[in-house]
């Protein structure tokens, strides 16, 4: 009924693409095992377009294997993830490019000790000839001025507060220019007094419409940054919705046990 008067059903196949698999990313059944260790058993994920998904839940439960397994630091043992419609399980794929596409952050900032702050920026970007060292150079300053650091572009990492680091290792991430950014557990290393500015640039990232995903023990952070929380446990998805309706009302039993002993 929806009459195309130029009769085009002939969408590109690329495009097609594009409207069955219509999210950022889609994780569909990811299974992952260490050895006999179950970690991921069959979880079913969405990130839809500029979403920010925090995902919460016991030490233990396979937050940061599902991380690595979005940008293939880990190898899936069966199931499939797609960002923008391409399967990034298969084999072929090209691990430099998933990994430019999506940005990841530690909990350990790994900064190069013996560079600056302004090469450990722009380290990736040149190396992948993704940018001419004069380009690098430019955005890097452009990215540390966004983290409130231009003016230790020339420091050393030893130099910096563990709160710069990261906004640091952050930024880094930002240089390859990646459409989605994972964050995994990137305040729980710091100091209480310098979680507040890392939050503070991770929340600008989330309101300039970047698509990311964060594992954090922050539960009044997820509430208020996240679009949507999902509660993992024992690898599976327990339960997932709008932040302030989870927080107030879980469902599952699994799901209150935790929050009664973190909120
Ligand atoms: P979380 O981030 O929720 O704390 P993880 O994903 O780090 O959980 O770990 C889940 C399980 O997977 C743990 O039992 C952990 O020991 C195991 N695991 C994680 N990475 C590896 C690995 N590289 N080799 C073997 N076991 C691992
Ligand atoms: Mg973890």
């Amino acid at each position: 009924e929806a009459g195309d008067e130029n009769g085009s059903t002939d969408t590109p196949f690329t495009e097609r693409v594009a409207v069955v698999h219509g999210d950022r990313v889609e994780v569909v059944d990811l299974h992952k095992s260490f050895g006999s260790n179950d970690v991921l058993k069959g979880i079913d994920l969405t990130i839809a377009n500029g979403e920010v998904i925090a995902i919460i839940g016991p030490s233990g439960s396979g937050k940061s294997t599902l991380l690595r397994c979005l940008n293939r630091l880990e190898e899936v043992t069966s199931g499939h993830v797609y960002v923008d419609g391409e399967d990034i399980t298969e084999k072929g794929v090209n691990l430099d490019s998933i990994r430019q596409r999506i940005g990841m952050v530690f909990q350990h900032f790994n900064l190069f000790p013996h560079m600056t702050v302004l090469q450990n920026v722009t380290l990736a970007p040149v190396e992948l000839g993704k940018l001419s060292r004069t380009a690098a150079n430019e955005r890097g300053r452009e990215l540390l001025s966004r983290v409130g650091l231009a003016e230790k572009a020339a420091a050393r990492p030893a130099q910096l507060s563990g709160g710069q680091k990261q906004r640091v290792a952050i930024a880094r991430a930002l240089a390859m220019d990646p459409e989605i950014m994972l964050f995994d557990e990137a305040t729980s290393a710091l100091d209480p007094e310098m979680v507040g500015e890392v939050l503070q640039v991770i929340r600008d990232l989330a309101k300039s419409g970047m698509t990311m995903a964060l594992v954090t023990h922050e539960m009044g952070f997820a509430r208020e940054v996240a679009d949507r929380v999902i509660f993992m446990a024992e690898g599976v998805v327990v339960e997932q919705g709008d932040p302030r309706e989870l927080f107030a009302n879980p469902k599952e039993h699994r799901t209150q046990d935790f929050l009664s002993k973190v909120l």
